[in-house]
């Protein structure tokens, strides 16, 4: 049955691809994003669409998201403030946007009883290791190294959603996106698989950051809308945390020589030092591979698209 449905972030990366999708399947979509890190032209292919209502504003406005909220069935809440990048530069923006806004949105929900799908972050496993499934121990930097800021901020996001569950009986699902690339991602906030792309494309050097050695999994963004959408129309999943992440591992200096060989390239392949890329206050996690188990019991999804495809589609994309 069509829903009235309200997608915060939704002129994100992967905030366009579900609004797209949902509008696809004849839902109506209410959109709140600030384009901080989204952008009206990822909209461009349905922004005359009629059952599409946009409103440029900060989830942070709360009569705002209080009447959005009083016209929808329910609530896809993506807006976050993202990239690595991004949180090293801007903390205090970062950790505003990410626990103000949530506690706002979840509070709107609650009060007009509409269910809400929330977004997490594979961040928040910080240093753990690999084959995380959702139980896993988490496990967390000083708090010298800003970037687990983030990770701490989406956490108190999860803590806060399930209390809103047990406590006040709120339909609430949480996912966990790992590293998700795909059409519409910038390179502007550091996010590493376009940069590599455009970099060999370019010719120009490759930059590995660190040792090179810790390891990533990509998932394409498609495989993540779908992983949205089935737990969306899954009541089993009410209450419950989904990790949704590609398995297929690869080490970021693999990874460059990989993007280098499959394009053709001449880019030589160089390593910066973390505190050069990032600045001071930085540590990176050696691994981050996700058990997708959960999910694919649950509604037997996993990934379909391999890392050689992404590569292709992504320089494809940009050539
Ligand atoms: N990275 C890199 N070169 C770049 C951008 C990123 O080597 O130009 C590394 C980064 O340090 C990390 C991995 O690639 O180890 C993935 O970075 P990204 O920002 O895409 O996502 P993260 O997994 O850190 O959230």
């Amino acid at each position: 049955m069509p829903e009235r449905i309200l997608v915060t972030g939704g002129a994100g990366f992967i905030g366009s691809h579900l609004v797209e999708s949902l509008l696809a399947d004849g839902h109506a979509v209410h959109v709140v994003d600030d384009l901080s890190t989204g952008d009206l032209d990822n909209l461009a292919a349905v922004r005359d669409h009629p059952d599409l209502h946009l409103v440029v504003d900060t989830v942070l406005n709360h009569p705002m998201m209080d009447r959005e909220v009083g016209h929808v069935d329910r609530v896809v809440h993506l807006a976050a403030a993202v990239g690595v990048k991004k949180i090293m530069q801007e903390p205090v923006g970062t950790i505003t946007t990410n626990v103000r806004g949530t506690e706002i949105v979840l509070d709107i929900c609650h009060q007009h009883g509409v269910p809400l799908y929330i977004a997490s972050t594979s961040e928040i496993y910080g240093k753990a290791g690999d084959r995380l499934h959702e139980d896993h121990d988490r496990v967390m930097g000083s708090v010298r190294h800003r970037r687990w800021a983030y990770a701490c901020t989406k956490v108190l996001d999860e803590f806060l959603a399930l209390a809103y569950h047990q406590e006040k009986g709120l339909p609430v699902i949480l996912g966990r996106f790992f590293n998700t690339v795909g059409p519409r991602q910038s390179p502007e906030w550091g996010m590493v698989v376009p940069t590599f792309v455009r970099q060999a494309l370019r010719g120009e050097p490759i930059t590995v950051y660190g040792p090179g050695t810790q390891r990533r999994c990509f998932c394409h963004v498609s495989d993540a809308v779908r992983a949205v959408r089935g737990l969306l129309d899954h009541p089993g999943a009410i209450g419950e945390v989904y990790n949704i992440g590609s398995e297929e591992e690869v080490s970021i200096r693999e990874l460059a020589e990989r993007i280098r060989d499959q394009l053709g390239s001449s880019s030589e392949i160089v390593h910066i030092a973390y505190e050069e890329a990032y600045g001071d206050g930085f540590e990176d996690m050696e691994r981050r591979q996700p058990s997708t188990a959960k999910i694919h019991d649950a509604i037997g999804w996993s990934a379909s698209k391999n890392l050689d495809s992404i590569i292709a589609e992504t320089a494809a994309r940009m050539a």
